[in-house]
C-alpha cells in the first residue's frame, strides 16, 4: 500500500488533526499519542485525504512563463501573447468582446523583454478591459433587473470574487475576466442581489433568480473555479 508523506506536529491538543493544503498533508498529534495510532487514524481517513490531496494537486497553478508566444485565459478563451516594439500600446487583435481562442493581444514591448515587463503590460490590459466589461454587463443588468446606480470598483483580493456594501459600493476581482462571460454575470447578479438583501437567506436567491434566472449552473461551475487556479499575474 502506498505510504502517504506527511509532516507531523506534536501539539498538547486532545486528539488528531489533518490539514491538507499545497504543501500537502501535515498532522497534528497530542504529545502522548503513539506511531502506531496515528497509522490507523491515517489508514482510517485514507480516502478524505486521497481525495483532498488529488483537489489540491489538480488546483496547483501553473506557473506563469512569461514569454513570447505565451497563453493566458480571457473571457474563458486561451489567447497568445505576442510581443511586437513597433506598437504604441497594447492592440488585440479579434472582438475583444467576443473572444475566441487564439486571439491575439499584441503588447507594445521589444522580444527581449523581460517577465516582469510582459506581465506588467499584460496586467495593464486585463484590468483595463476588467473594468470594461464589468461596467457594460452591469449596466445590463440594472436596466433588466432595475436595481439603482451603484459604484463599482475592482479588487485584487486573493480570496474572494466579489463585494457589496451597503451604500451600492461593489467590488469585482478583476480576475474574473479570466473566467467565461456567465460566471462573471453570475458574480455580478450575486452582488446585485446584495443590495436588497445582505445576506444569503432564500430571499437573496430568490432575487439572484430574477436577475439571472439560469445562476445555478455558473453557480456550480464557479465552485471549481479557484482564485490559485488563475495565471499569476
Ligand atoms: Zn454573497
Amino acid at each position: 500500500m502506498d505510504k502517504i508523506p506527511y509532516t507531523l506536529q506534536r501539539s498538547n491538543r486532545k486528539s488528531i488533526g489533518f490539514t491538507i493544503n499545497a504543501e500537502g498533508l501535515k498532522i497534528t498529534a497530542p504529545n502522548w499519542v503513539s506511531q502506531t495510532i496515528i497509522d490507523q487514524a491515517i489508514q482510517a481517513k485514507k480516502p478524505w485525504i486521497q481525495s483532498k490531496l488529488l483537489q489540491w494537486q489538480q488546483q496547483s497553478p501553473v506557473p506563469t512563463c512569461w514569454q513570447n508566444g505565451m497563453q493566458l485565459p480571457y473571457l474563458g478563451r486561451q489567447i497568445i501573447v505576442q510581443l511586437n516594439p513597433q506598437l504604441a500600446s497594447c492592440r488585440y487583435e479579434g472582438n475583444y468582446n467576443l473572444a475566441q481562442d487564439n486571439d491575439r493581444l499584441y503588447v507594445n514591448l521589444p522580444s527581449t523583454a523581460n517577465a516582469l515587463a510582459i506581465k506588467t503590460a499584460c496586467t495593464q490590459w486585463f484590468q483595463g478591459r476588467a473594468l470594461a466589461w464589468f461596467e457594460i454587463r452591469l449596466r445590463h443588468f440594472q436596466q433588466s433587473s432595475g436595481a439603482k446606480p451603484l459604484c463599482l470598483r475592482l479588487s485584487s483580493a486573493t480570496t474572494r470574487w466579489g463585494s457589496c456594501s451597503a451604500n451600492g459600493h461593489i467590488r469585482l476581482n478583476w480576475r474574473l475576466i479570466h473566467l467565461c462571460p456567465e460566471l462573471i454575470d453570475y458574480v455580478i447578479a450575486h452582488e446585485l442581489a446584495h443590495l436588497k438583501e445582505m445576506n444569503h437567506s432564500p430571499r437573496f436567491w430568490a432575487e439572484v433568480k430574477r436577475i439571472l434566472p439560469n445562476y445555478e449552473a455558473a453557480k456550480n461551475r464557479l465552485k471549481q473555479k479557484s482564485l490559485r487556479t488563475l495565471p499569476i499575474l
